[in-house]
C-alpha cells in the first residue's frame, strides 16, 4: 500500500502543477472562448535562436468558424528592430500577440522565427524565447515575488528587486508589510490595473529574453510613471526583437516599420516619416494626438 500510495501522490502532485501552470497562462492572456487545441508535434524541436527575426506569413486566423478576425497579414520584424502596430480597438492587435507566443494555431500561412514554423518548435523553447507584457494582467494566486520571478524562477531575491526597481514598484511592494510574500491574485490582495502592469512589466524585465512584445504595456499608468517606465524599456528592448503595439504614438517614432491595422488588415505601413507623408489614417491618428484628443 505504502509503495503504491508514495508514487501516486508524487505523480498527484505532478499533475496539479503542470496544471496550474496551464491555467496561469490562460490566466495571463485572458483567454475565454476558443478550447485550447495548441500541442508539440511529436516531432517538435527547440527553437534555435540566432537574430530573433519573426516573420508572419499571409497569416489568416479566427476565434469562431464565420468571423475571420485576420484576414492575410504579412510583415518581418529583422534581428534586433522594432515593429509597431496601431489601430483601432478590436482590428486584431492583440491576436498578433497571442498567435506568435502561440497560444492559438494560425488557419492559414504561417509564423516563423529564424526561419522556423513556431508550430514545429516545442512550446517550452518558444515561450523561453519570448516575452510579453500583456494588455490586461492577470496576477497569479501566489506572492507578489512568485509573480515577479515567473519565467525565471531560479533568479536571486536581489535580481527580483532590481527588476521591480527598474518596473517602479519597489517601493510600494516593501511598503505591504508582508513585502514580497504579499499574497497576491483572486484570493490575495487586489492590485490596481497599473500595479499589475508593473508586475509584468518587472517580469519581463527580469525574464531578459531576446523577443519581446509589448501589448499597450503602459496604458493603466499614470503619465508620470508612465513616462520614466517606458524609458527602462526601451533600454530593455536595446537589441531586442520587438512587437510593440502601441497606443501612444509618441512612444514608437523611431519603430522600424509601422503597421495600421483596422478590420483585421494592414491599411497602411512604413515609417514614421513615411506614414506622415502619406497623411492617411496613421497622420490623421498622429495629428489627432499632438492636439491632446486622444
Ligand atoms: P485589438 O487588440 O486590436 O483591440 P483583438 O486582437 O483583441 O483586437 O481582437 C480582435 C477581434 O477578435 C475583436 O473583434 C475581438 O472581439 C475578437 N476576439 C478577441 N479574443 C477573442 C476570443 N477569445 N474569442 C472570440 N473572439 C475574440
Ligand atoms: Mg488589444
Amino acid at each position: 500500500m505504502i509503495q503504491l500510495y508514495i508514487p501516486l501522490n508524487f505523480l498527484g502532485v505532478i499533475y496539479r502543477e503542470i496544471k496550474q501552470s496551464l491555467t496561469d497562462l490562460d490566466k495571463m492572456f485572458g483567454l475565454l472562448s476558443k478550447e485550447r487545441e495548441v500541442a508539440d508535434t511529436p516531432q517538435a524541436q527547440p527553437l534555435q535562436v540566432r537574430g530573433a527575426t519573426v516573420r508572419f506569413e499571409d497569416v489568416v486566423f479566427s476565434y469562431e468558424r464565420d468571423r475571420p478576425i485576420l484576414k492575410g497579414v504579412s510583415f518581418e520584424i529583422p534581428a534586433g528592430r522594432k515593429v509597431a502596430v496601431v489601430g483601432p480597438s478590436g482590428s486584431g492587435k492583440s491576436t498578433l500577440a497571442r498567435l506568435l507566443y502561440r497560444f492559438y494555431d494560425v488557419d492559414g500561412g504561417r509564423i516563423t522565427i529564424d526561419g522556423q514554423p513556431v508550430v514545429q518548435v516545442t512550446q517550452q523553447s518558444l515561450r523561453r524565447a519570448i516575452g510579453i507584457v500583456p494588455q490586461d494582467t492577470v496576477l497569479f494566486n501566489d506572492t507578489i515575488a512568485y509573480n515577479i520571478a515567473y519565467g525565471r524562477p531560479e533568479a536571486s531575491q536581489a535580481e527580483v528587486e532590481a527588476a521591480a526597481r527598474a518596473a517602479h514598484i519597489h517601493s510600494f511592494i516593501t511598503s505591504l508589510p508582508q513585502g514580497y510574500q504579499t499574497m497576491v491574485g483572486e484570493r490575495g490582495l487586489k492590485l490596481s490595473g497599473g500595479e499589475k502592469q508593473r508586475v509584468a512589466i518587472a517580469r519581463t524585465l527580469l525574464k531578459n529574453p531576446p523577443i519581446l512584445i509589448f501589448d499597450e504595456a503602459t496604458s493603466a499608468l499614470d503619465s508620470r510613471n508612465e513616462r520614466a517606465i517606458q524609458a527602462e524599456l526601451e533600454a530593455a528592448a536595446e537589441n531586442k526583437t520587438v512587437l510593440v503595439i502601441a497606443h501612444r504614438l509618441s512612444t514608437i517614432v523611431d519603430a522600424h516599420e509601422i503597421l495600421v491595422m483596422e478590420h483585421g488588415e494592414i491599411v497602411e505601413r512604413g515609417t514614421h516619416a513615411q506614414l506622415l507623408a502619406q497623411q492617411g489614417r496613421y497622420a490623421q491618428m498622429w495629428s489627432m494626438q499632438q492636439d491632446g484628443q486622444a
